[in-house]
């Protein structure tokens, strides 16, 4: 078995630029003669089929839910991060690299992180194209808050519901393409199997969920953007549809099972109310930052405070 993870090759910093300066381009004309299936309409799948359909793709988008705006990136609370340094607090490309790459307990492969930190600060701007509302200041310029314990303000929000609120701008871009008909829209759809030719997945099979018809769907490529595994865990903030379906026949099929050790701890959940609880609800992540107000426990340290005779610390 050889592990080949596609990095390309060269300096860390300019390893995907110089790839993506000398991939093999589609000419426009062509585009429209290609396929492309994406299962999963959350943030990834949602965002990729939008974009795939605007650059002329024929594109078939699966998810299981009755919507796209169903997808568990809804429930996504604190805020996205982006180099753009706006604050003026010292950040940068090369700084938020380096803290996701200690985020990430120095487990992340180190060019990919590198590249979503070099494109960070365009993902905001195509956000707030797409109407993202995220909070801004009294002047009108986008807000940051710091977050995750680093040392700048980077992180953009929409109050406490940044994943809804990006989930709502990759749905509205994907139902422009839905009636532009360069995205056909598969709801209530599960992906049961990937279909491999010559080592290539160029199809999925896939159950209606409505009628229990079992389906074929032919493609060029297949994207998979179907979410994480945190339901492996007793517990999860994922739902618990979220259960990983996609991933695990596609690793059967041949694909490898890159990383399982890659899982977010959401560390502020509320505690387990009892046995009827299938899922872990965040405590809103807008209390930990910048938007929190902390109060005493004990009524007498309140006064005490108000008395100015006790630190508010
Ligand atoms: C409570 C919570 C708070 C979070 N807060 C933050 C935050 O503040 N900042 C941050 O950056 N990240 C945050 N995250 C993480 C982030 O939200 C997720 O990593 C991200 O949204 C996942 O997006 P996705 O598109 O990969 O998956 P999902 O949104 O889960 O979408 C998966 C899609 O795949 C489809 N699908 C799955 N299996 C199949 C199948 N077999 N057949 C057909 N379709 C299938 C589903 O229908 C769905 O459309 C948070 C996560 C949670 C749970």
């Amino acid at each position: 078995m050889v592990l080949d993870s596609k990095i390309p090759k060269g300096p860390l910093s300019e390893k995907w630029t110089n790839h993506k300066n000398s991939i093999n381009l589609v000419n426009p004309a062509n585009k429209r003669n290609i396929d492309v299936i994406v299962v999963g309409t959350g943030l990834a799948g949602g965002s990729a089929a939008a974009t795939l359909a605007e650059l002329g793709y024929n594109v078939k988008a699966f998810c299981f839910q009755d919507s796209p705006r169903r997808a568990h990136s809804i429930a996504a609370q604190g805020g996205i991060n982006a180099a753009k340094n706006y604050q003026g607090d010292g950040d940068s490309t090369y700084r938020l690299f380096y803290d996701t790459v200690k985020g990430g307990d120095y487990r992340s492969r180190e060019a990919n992180v590198y590249r979503l930190a070099e494109v960070s600060a365009n993902i905001i701007d195509q956000c707030v194209a797409q109407g993202v509302p995220f909070a801004r200041e009294y002047g009108g310029l986008l807000d940051n808050r710091s977050f995750g314990g680093v040392l700048v303000s980077r992180t953009f929000y929409a109050a406490g519901q940044t994943g809804q609120q990006l989930l709502l701008g990759a749905y509205s871009a994907m139902n422009r393409q839905i009636g532009r008909g360069k995205i056909k829209m598969y709801n209530r759809h599960e992906m049961l199997d990937v279909v491999v030719v010559d080592g290539k997945a160029r199809g999925i099979i896939a159950r209606d969920l409505v009628s229990g018809k079992i389906e074929r769907h032919s493609a060029h490529a297949v994207v998979l953007g179907t979410g994480g595994y945190g339901n492996v865990f007793f517990l999860s903030t994922n739902a618990m549809g979220s259960n990983v379906t996609a991933a695990w026949k596609a690793h059967k099929r041949g694909a490898f099972f890159a990383n399982p050790c890659y899982t977010q701890i959401h560390p502020t959940c509320i505690p387990v109310s009892g046995d009827h609880q299938s899922k872990l609800t965040l405590m809103s992540e807008s209390l930990r930052n910048d938007g929190r107000i902390w109060v005493p426990k004990h009524k007498k340290d309140a006064e005490a405070i108000r008395a100015g005779k006790l630190k508010p610390t």
